[in-house]
């Protein structure tokens, strides 16, 4: 630790040790977030009853380790995204709060953990994700392949969602998650293509959209679903080009969200996006095709996904019988 580093309160060092390839990095001072983005702090006995049974089942969450704005809503009503394959991530991704570094082997009793969680809490909707497990010869998709088997054997009435990394040069890994078939996939386009050097480094634009494409055409009963941050600097016709992207790869559901900067050391918010201009992306979004669009500050991928699993399901029913 240098002088700079001694004089550091305790909480940004802890910060840092969880990502230690950004304690170089410069600091940007966190802004103060507009009236449209507070949230209450998570005091609810169905927030405090969901974090017991996650600790019980040794089970991760994104909504924990993303520090997600959501996290008292969502576990007040019983809604978590199970977050799979350990707690650290081999990326390095400059909007991200989950850990980095070299993550520990894969658990063998997690499918079946997960699945009791699923059944004890009586999910409807589950939404499943991992860290990125480059280090892993499948990415980690088995482990996504056995988490949908174990919450099909045990919570049969469930639907599950995914959310999975890209699987970048792991060979035949998007292949064997849209085959366990899971009720929606989803990945994350997170930014507009030009920011990716900087925001997401180790990804690749069109390998996340040939994803998409790739299990659509696999098959194309499943939903398929992905989310971009705006206020990391990207502009207007740059986002309208992406919405264009993802519907050529025949994506139903698209999210957008505001970006909140977890630490200083993260990417730094150019700007909040006020909520009259998420609402005419979603309008724009919508005549540009997609089934369903949630647009807002505070959506996330997973915020709502039980509720709009549903609206999704009577949006596809909709245009089928319109279309005869
Ligand atoms: S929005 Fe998603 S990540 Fe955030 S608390 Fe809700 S379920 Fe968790």
């Amino acid at each position: 630790m240098n002088d700079v580093d001694a004089v550091k309160p305790a909480e940004e060092r802890a910060k840092e040790l969880r990502h230690p390839e950004k304690a170089h990095k410069p600091a940007h001072p966190i802004p103060r977030k507009p009236a449209w983005i507070r949230v209450r702090a998570p005091t609810s006995p169905g927030y405090q009853e969901t974090r017991a049974l996650m600790r019980r089942q040794h089970l991760h969450t994104v909504c924990e380790e993303a520090a997600c704005p959501n996290i008292g809503e969502c576990w007040s009503r019983r809604h978590a995204t199970v977050m799979i394959l350990g707690d650290t991530c081999t990326r390095a991704c400059a909007f991200c709060n989950v850990r980095t570094g070299t993550p520990k082997p894969s658990d063998p009793l997690e499918p079946e953990n997960l699945a009791v969680a699923v059944a004890e809490m009586g999910l409807k909707h589950v939404v499943v994700t991992s860290v990125d497990r480059d280090d892993l010869d499948d990415g980690g998709a088995g482990q996504f392949v056995r988490c949908i088997e174990c919450i099909r054997a045990l919570a049969p009435a469930t639907t599950i969602e995914v959310l999975t990394p890209d699987f970048l040069r792991k060979e035949g890994a998007i292949e064997a998650v849209a085959a366990a078939r899971p009720d929606v996939y989803n990945h994350n386009l997170e930014t507009v293509p030009r920011l990716y050097p900087t925001i997401r480094p180790g990804a690749r634009y069109f390998h996340s959209l040939r994803l998409l494409d790739t299990v659509k055409r696999l098959d194309p009963a499943l939903f398929t679903k992905s989310g971009i941050m705006v206020g990391l600097g990207e502009t207007r016709t740059e986002v309208l080009q992406v919405m264009d992207d993802l519907r050529s790869a025949g994506v139903d559901f698209l999210t957008i969200g505001q970006y909140l900067q977890p630490t200083p050391r993260h990417a730094p918010i150019d700007r909040f996006v006020p909520p009259a201009e998420f609402d005419n992306y979603a309008r724009l979004a919508r005549a540009k095709g997609f089934l369903m669009v949630s647009a807002s500050p505070l959506t996330r991928s997973s915020y709502h996904a039980d509720r709009d699993f549903e609206r999704l399901r009577a949006a596809r029913l909709a245009q089928d019988t319109a279309a005869g």
